[in-house]
């Protein structure tokens, strides 16, 4: 296609690589003037709907390579850079990452275009489990599910949650990963308790009592649907999984064809948050584990130790990290990138859109914005995605932690 930018007068070529999702919307900025230019392809007649801040005129293909020029795909990656004939963005990324890999990506992507329809129905699932009308989620989610809960019980109902969480977010996670992880929890739980069961139980106690766990559960289930918003522009950040060549941190200049930055940067900052809660149990647990008390932090010398688990939930996340000695559960420190979040939290993070490139300012002090930091929107989608899942992980631990309170403590709060 062919289109003249309404701002500048300027023409763009643009090459659109068609995704299987019923309905396709593309966003890049002109690169005359970097005004934004929007259009939705449909599948189907009347889907589509046409350019946003620019006018369509007839295409001469092959292109010239002096006029500006972009390629679309929402699926995957796609290279910045002048026309060339024939390299289309779908051979380009199969190229990548080879035949056997696309086709692993390439299912996920058809599972995303059945999942991304039902957005309203799983945000409202969850909002009803976090509501005070089990009887309602259970029916709503068995219809969904397609199956039955063996009854109302606290764990019967719990099954339902993770089931429905567990299908929903399948092709956002290493399933494998998460089956192993997640049956690994109780073995963590049944080994505690053969130590010293009293310990562990004033810990869960302290946990569910102060509404700690039930909290921690509740605000992480509320950033799934936002996952879901998001599918479009992580869509390439997934493909990165396929892709050995790529490294986390580094720059990566290639186009995400749709979506902008502003959109998510609130939500890194909410999955920050929650892990960093989240990582308050894993430390109580690996004080047990080591020292047999949850309040018990290593003496590491160099610095003065939390004095208690409170205390510990009050340190910045970066820092947490020291405190977990010899930790049981392994942390992936690329999750939550401190420098990143912070610009976030304070505003000190630019984004441009015609580049996608994202420059921010870690440091606080002083008036000039000194030492800036950048990356691409593409590595930015892939730490939220590397997030989510370190998010996801935990969570199960949450849920491991309620069937033991349950089924072991025989308690229902
Ligand atoms: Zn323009």
């Amino acid at each position: 296609m062919s289109v003249i930018c309404d701002t500048c007068e300027v023409q763009t070529n643009i090459r659109v690589g068609m995704s299987n999702r019923d309905v396709q919307p593309f966003r890049f900025c002109c690169q005359s003037c970097g005004s934004p230019i929007d259009f939705t392809v449909g599948r189907k007649a009347g889907q589509g709907k046409g350019f946003t801040g620019a006018r369509e005129i007839p295409a001469h293909a092959p292109f010239d390579d002096l006029t500006n020029f972009v390629d679309l795909h929402l699926d995957f990656p796609v290279k910045f850079g002048k026309y060339v004939m024939g390299n289309t963005p779908f051979l380009m990324a199969i190229q990548q990452i080879g035949h056997d890999r696309f086709a692993m990506h390439n299912q996920r992507l058809n599972q995303l275009n059945t999942l991304y329809e039902k957005q309203a129905e799983i945000r409202n699932l969850i909002r009803l489990y976090s509501g005070n009308d089990p009887q309602l989620f259970r029916i709503r989610v068995e219809k969904f599910l397609r199956t039955r809960l063996k009854s109302s019980k606290p764990e019967d109902i719990n099954a339902g949650l993770y089931l429905l969480v567990s299908r929903a977010f399948e092709p956002f996670v290493n399933v494998y990963s998460v089956k192993d992880t997640a049956e690994g929890y109780p073995n963590v739980l049944i080994g505690l308790a053969k130590k010293d069961k009293t310990k562990l139980d004033d810990f869960i106690d302290h946990l569910a009592n102060t509404r700690f766990l039930r909290n921690v559960q509740l605000d992480g289930l509320e950033l799934y649907p936002a996952i879901l918003d998001a599918e479009l522009p992580l869509r390439p950040a997934l493909f990165l999984d396929f892709d050995d060549k790529y490294e986390g941190g580094g720059l990566s200049p290639a186009r995400v064809s749709t979506d902008k930055f502003n959109t998510y940067k609130d939500l890194y900052k909410d999955i920050a948050e929650v892990l960093n809660r989240q990582v308050v149990i894993v430390a109580g647990f690996n004080n047990l584990l080591h020292r047999g008390d949850y309040n018990a932090f290593p003496d590491l010398g160099r610095k003065k130790q939390p004095t208690s688990l409170n205390d510990f939930a009050d340190i910045p996340f970066g820092s947490k990290m020291d405190w977990l000695d010899n930790c049981w559960f392994y942390f992936d420190r690329e999750a939550v990138d401190n420098h990143l979040r912070n610009a976030i939290a304070h505003f000190k993070a630019e984004y441009d859109d015609s580049t996608q490139l994202i420059t921010y300012f870690p440091k606080l002090e002083g008036m000039e914005q000194e030492k800036a930091q950048t990356m691409y929107f593409l590595d930015f989608m892939r730490k939220l995605l590397i997030s989510f899942r370190e998010m996801h992980y935990l969570h199960h631990l949450v849920k491991s932690i309620f069937y033991y309170r349950i089924l072991i403590q025989k308690k229902d709060r």
